[in-house]
């Protein structure tokens, strides 16, 4: 969550209270028309729940179009039979597994699911748990490894050796915060030429006693790429051979876990590869479910060290648990469960589909209007990055951004990370619901945008640290 400090200065400081429609102060006129509610301190007493509804909803109305929105890789689309269901569920608690066994039940079934779609050696022995998100999930399992190595390296900890994980510098935020949180020295690999993800000879290089895993990203954060999670553990296989360090990998599948198993079939990256530990999942990006749903699995128990695991009484029954939070809504493992049901496997390929042809098709348009260069070409997920060909000064991509912004849309714009900070990139993720008809609109606003743009003296957006959100 964002953080927040108090009552904001900036606002105008004569906002002290709401202003409330005369229309909806139907209720009780002398009390909701008087006392107006003050903005930044609990109001005295009570109001009727139509004002409070309305008010709320009207102050809710600027937050921006969700479907125009091609910065998020987050769910902003459900049928309404799934909406139903989840308000139906709004007030199941999943930490109380006692009272709500079917909920739990339904839990279950979905990391059975998801062990057999990510070919858990045996399914039954596969653990595996719901969270709120990939990064809860992600804290998780770089516990586990965490866990893992301290076990066996207790000494070596005890006289202050420093565990590390190694990636690439192209990780999304989560992995910086896991680092941060629990003292894990993050260990790079950085981008290199035309290579915008890890290079599995160098994270090899990078492991040594110390190193408590390595992670491999199912679908880049800043391009869409798949890494070459199969290459990275035949590199770490080569390393034990040489040295006898045995490094765990971690895949955040945290979109292409949903993604992959039904568009690439063949493509090797779960727990096929023996040396694949964990997997996590956002189930409210291609999981297709509203956030905040997330999913932790681990190949077999032992991976899973067992005191990370708590079992609790307070709520009657003694259900084990691994998770950060205690209480956490239930309806959204009600809402993936009821996606899982509702569309099956070639369910999941032809929403997989229809985005990725969006994104192939889109990408490719982009590329022919002459002005822009694609770096990926949306045929991993569903998600294509571009920036500018090199013979064009007037304008860069943070402009461009700008444009798109005036006629609704919202694509992110941002430098990337070493060795590649010269490079400014727009990046447009295609999601159900994005379809042909909204991409020909996306392809006219940017169209019409370019003569201006062409006309410009040069880039007006000169601060080209500024990135625009885009970590989603
Ligand atoms: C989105 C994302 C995350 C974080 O997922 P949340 O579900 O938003 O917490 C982690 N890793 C990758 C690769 C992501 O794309």
């Amino acid at each position: 969550m964002a953080v927040h400090h108090g009552a904001d200065r900036r606002a105008d400081p004569r906002r002290e209270t709401l202003s409330v429609n005369p229309f909806h102060a139907v209720a009780d006129p002398a009390e909701t028309m008087e006392t107006v509610p003050p903005v930044n301190r609990l109001p005295d007493g009570p109001m009727p729940s139509e004002t409070t509804y309305e008010l709320v909803r009207d102050e809710l109305m600027l937050d921006g179009n969700a479907r125009l929105n091609l910065a998020t890789f987050v769910t902003t689309w459900m049928e309404p039979r799934a909406e139903a269901l989840m308000a139906e569920c709004s007030a199941k608690n999943m930490i109380d597994k006692d009272e709500y066994p079917r909920t739990a039940e339904l839990e279950r079934r979905c990391v059975a699911m998801l062990a057999d779609l990510w070919h858990a050696p045996d399914p039954q022995r596969a653990v595996g748990c719901s969270t709120t998100g990939s990064s809860e999930a992600c804290m998780l399992a770089g516990l586990a490894l965490k866990r893992r190595w301290t076990r066996r390296n207790a000494d070596r900890f005890r006289t202050g050796a420093r565990p590390n994980l190694v990636m690439g510098v192209n990780v999304q935020v989560c992995w910086e915060k896991f680092c941060n949180f629990w003292e894990v020295e993050p260990r790079t690999v950085p981008m290199e030429g035309e290579r915008f993800h890890l290079d599995p000879q160098r994270a090899a290089e990078l492991c040594d006693e110390n190193t408590i895993g390595a992670v491999g990203i199912m679908g880049s954060t800043f391009d869409g790429s798949y890494e070459p999670v199969e290459e990275l553990c035949a590199a770490l296989d080569a390393l034990q051979e040489r040295t006898g360090l045995d490094v765990p990998v971690h895949v955040d599948g945290a979109s292409g876990a949903m993604v992959a198993p039904f568009l690439d079939p063949g493509l090797v990256w779960d727990f096929r590869l023996e040396r694949v530990a964990s997997i996590n999942t956002s189930g409210h990006k291609y999981g297709l479910v509203y956030p905040g749903v997330g999913w932790a699995l681990w190949r077999d128990a032992e991976s899973l060290p067992e005191e990370l695991v708590f079992r609790v009484n307070y709520l009657g029954g003694e259900m084990p648990t691994f998770a950060l939070n205690f209480s956490r809504p239930g309806a959204q493992v009600a809402a993936q469960y009821y996606t899982f049901l509702r569309l099956g496997r070639s369910g999941f390929r032809a929403v997989q589909q229809a985005a990725r042809d969006v994104a192939r098709s889109l990408a490719e348009r982009i590329a022919a209007l002459g002005d822009f260069q694609l770096l990926t070409q949306g045929d991993q997920l569903p998600v294509f990055a571009f920036t500018t060909a090199s013979d064009v000064s007037a304008y860069n991509v943070f402009d461009v951004s700008r444009r798109l912004r005036e006629h609704g849309w919202l694509v992110p714009a941002y430098t990337f990370p070493a060795n590649r900070q010269d490079l400014s990139v727009l990046r447009v993720v295609c999601r159900n619901g994005f379809t042909a008809d909204l991409a020909d609109l996306l392809l006219d606003s940017l169209d019409r945008s370019l003569p201006e743009l062409r006309r410009q003296p040069g880039p007006l957006e000169r601060d080209e640290q500024k990135a625009t959100g885009f970590h989603h």
